[in-house]
């Protein structure tokens, strides 16, 4: 298995800082292997080393997987010099590297996968897995089965590029209309561009799913919590 500093284990477990966890080593609060350990800098196994901290014991992730509803007006970034970022809101995991699983607007809420694991996030996030990701949409104006139509035939964005067929179920048809769509690529502001492309506009925009995963309605705007293993697993 891998080695890593016991100071960089500590850490990646969320035990406190890197500091923090060098005072508690040194301290005496951290043993490797029923020994006392009082140097940050040994490496230890991350697969074979038993780490107790304040005599409980550690079990190493390397691997992280939140799922948080997004809230409006912050960015699906790392970090920004302005903005509230979407990993800022992610509280317990300051140092393992965690990025958002591709982005949302701004201005849209919803699932949004937060992890530190890149294979996954590339099999999410590659072109040609057609990953099925659903939205809630508020849309001006009447939504018809016309337009059902257009989005299961594929949509011309620009002469950019023609969408993959879709799926648009039209919740309520009215002066605003609810609507859920089911799109199976991720271009930019795809969802937003499709209505403008038939005349209409999203004034209210949520990720639902991405692949397996659903949002936890139980999660308020700005909440999160890690994934199960049942979702892990199932997402791989
Ligand atoms: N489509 C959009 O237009 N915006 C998003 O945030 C996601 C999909």
């Amino acid at each position: 298995g891998n080695t890593v500093r016991l100071d960089k284990y500590l850490t990646d477990m969320g035990v406190g800082s890197r500091s923090e966890v060098k005072t508690y080593i040194r301290k005496g609060r951290v043993q490797v292997d029923g020994q006392v350990v009082k140097e940050p800098d040994l490496k230890i196994s991350t697969t074979d080393t038993q780490v107790l901290f304040d005599n409980s014991i550690l079990q190493y992730e390397e691997f992280v997987y939140y799922m948080l509803n997004k809230p409006a007006g912050v960015v699906s970034a790392t970090t920004d010099n302005l903005c509230t970022t979407v990993v800022e809101l992610i509280k317990e995991a300051d140092n393992k590297d965690i990025f958002p699983v591709g982005r949302l607007d701004k201005d849209t809420e919803g699932l949004l996968l937060i992890t530190n694991d890149g294979e996954l996030s590339h099999q999410l996030l590659s072109p040609r897995k057609h990953v099925a990701k659903v939205y809630y949409a508020k849309v001006k104006g009447y939504v018809t089965e016309e337009d059902v139509q257009l989005f299961e035939k594929g949509i011309k964005i620009n002469d950019e590029f023609t969408t993959l067929p879709s799926t648009l179920n039209i919740i309520k048809s009215d002066e605003i209309s609810d609507i859920e769509l089911t799109i199976y690529e991720g271009k930019f502001h795809q969802v937003k561009r499709m209505f403008l492309a038939i005349g209409k506009e999203v004034i209210y925009l949520k990720r639902l799913s991405m692949g397996s995963l659903k949002l936890d309605e139980t999660l308020v705007p700005g909440e999160y919590r890690k994934l199960t293993q049942e979702e892990v697993n199932s997402l791989k």
